[in-house]
């Protein structure tokens, strides 16, 4: 590990630097290592704030404790980088605070890091969508510290709740409210839906007391999906007894809860914003271009428009399906894919190949909903229950072992 940047001088010309090591940056760190083998001029630098990889796709089951038996513990979703990266790669950890693009250099608090390739793979934020008082009020799931904030959260309201007098004050201190009905709000809602009436008795309230409440703007929960895996996903949240509200756009969060657009009052002890995401402030005033939501917009082989020796990949960057004319939806499965295309363009420009075009490969849809079930939509078939589950299960066992092998995700395996 490096903690400082200075001493970075020499094997300027070859230099890539990925600034980000999420499900994109450290796939690209992976995947060209493998392929750098025998080039001994590149020169390989991964910069991250945390010395750790975060496996974001399994934080709901972090959220929903382990106190209870639940799924998994803040520990078990960070992989530490020095785990999975070849001696081949230098580790910065450092917050990354701009670009200098003229002077290609990556602007950090341990200082520049001068770059001849920049892989952009910054992931995003959550997005309030400028609600009124919804930064302050709700919580967000988008680190493990956030999903343990959750579960510490909605544990400390069933303790206000158990000490509470009148049934309608315990009811409303221990219900959780989410914002955001698509397949994280969706996963969230689940694992506490089936957690909740599992440890109230531990904090002296009746399994049924606690509720469930998810809040969706649009006419459907997991928008964009087939009808029938909505369907399956409804059933399973229903009998998990989960209150779905659609239709129900927040206009501002208050102490009382969140206000909707009209007028109405959604009460709660706990609330978990899970509505959207953006590109991070960063990008603002960068200088790079700029699309909806703030993600970065690129040309077909993953370059920053305008800026050929900008590469962007994952949830930052803005790219559109050729066949759909749809921008693709922050994934980690297209994070994964685009990062394997900027990992064979930049070994294409260091052997003067030409390079590719991205393709994306939809690999299907899973959503886990409860701690036991799931649905999932793979190559037009719907399936829920038990054997979605195991599905979830199974693509993220695979997705550990890709990482911690060193080898990386392979978008033809599965
Ligand atoms: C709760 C949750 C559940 C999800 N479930 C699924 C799912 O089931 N299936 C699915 O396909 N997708 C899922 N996603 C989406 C998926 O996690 C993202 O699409 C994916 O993480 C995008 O990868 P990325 O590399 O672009 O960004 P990230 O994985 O977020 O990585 C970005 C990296 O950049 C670093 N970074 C950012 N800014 C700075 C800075 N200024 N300085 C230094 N380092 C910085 C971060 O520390 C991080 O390591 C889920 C997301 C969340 C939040």
């Amino acid at each position: 590990m490096e903690n400082a940047v200075s001493a970075f001088t020499a094997g300027w010309a070859g230099r890539i630097v990925i600034a980000g090591a999420g499900y994109a940056g450290l796939h690209v760190a992976l995947r060209l290592t493998a392929r750098l083998r025998d080039n001994a001029v590149a020169e390989l630098t991964l910069v991250d704030r945390h010395d750790y990889h975060q496996v974001l796709t399994e934080l709901p089951r972090v959220a929903g404790g382990t106190r209870a038996g639940g799924t998994r513990a803040a520990g078990a979703v960070r992989i530490p980088l020095q785990d999975m990266l070849a001696m081949r790669v230098r580790f910065v950890q450092s917050e990354i605070s701009g670009f200098d693009l003229p002077g290609r250099r990556l602007l950090t608090r341990a200082g520049p890091i001068g770059w001849r390739r920049l892989v952009l793979a910054l992931g995003s934020r959550p997005n309030d969508f400028a609600i009124p008082g919804l930064a302050q009020r709700a919580l967000s799931l988008y680190s493990a510290s956030d999903a343990e904030r959750v579960w510490a959260a909605v544990s400390k309201a069933l303790d206000a709740a158990a000490a509470a007098t009148g049934p309608e004050r315990q009811r409303r201190l221990a219900t959780v409210v989410v914002g955001g009905g698509g397949a994280t709000g969706v996963e969230l809602a689940g694992e506490l839906a089936e957690m909740l009436p599992q440890v109230a008795s531990g904090h002296g309230l009746a399994p049924g007391r606690p509720a469930m409440l998810l809040v969706e703007a649009g006419p459907t929960i997991l928008a964009g999906s087939s009808p029938q895996l909505i369907d399956n996903a409804t059933r399973i949240l229903s009998d998990l007894g989960v209150q779905v509200r659609t239709n129900a756009m927040v206009a501002a969060a208050t102490e009382e809860g969140f206000r909707l657009k009209g007028g109405q009052l959604v009460e709660g002890g706990v609330f978990v914003w899970a509505g959207g995401v953006k590109a991070p402030d960063l990008v603002v005033g960068s200088g790079l271009p700029i699309g909806h939501n703030g993600r970065v917009k690129v040309d077909r082989h993953l370059r920053v428009l305008d800026h050929p020796q900008v590469y962007a990949a994952g949830d930052l960057a803005s790219v559109t399906d050729p066949r759909t004319g749809h921008v693709l939806p922050p994934l980690a499965q297209v994070a994964l894919e685009e990062g394997e295309t900027v990992a064979r363009n930049l070994d294409a420009e260091l052997e003067g190949r030409p390079l590719e075009a991205f393709t994306f490969h939809d690999k299907g849809f899973v959503v886990s909903v409860g701690t036991r079930r799931g649905v999932a939509d793979i190559a037009g078939i719907t399936s829920g229950g038990r054997l979605a589950h195991l599905l979830k299960d199974a693509i993220e066992w695979e997705y550990r072992q890709s990482v911690t092998h060193l080898r990386g995700w392979d978008p033809l395996a599965l």
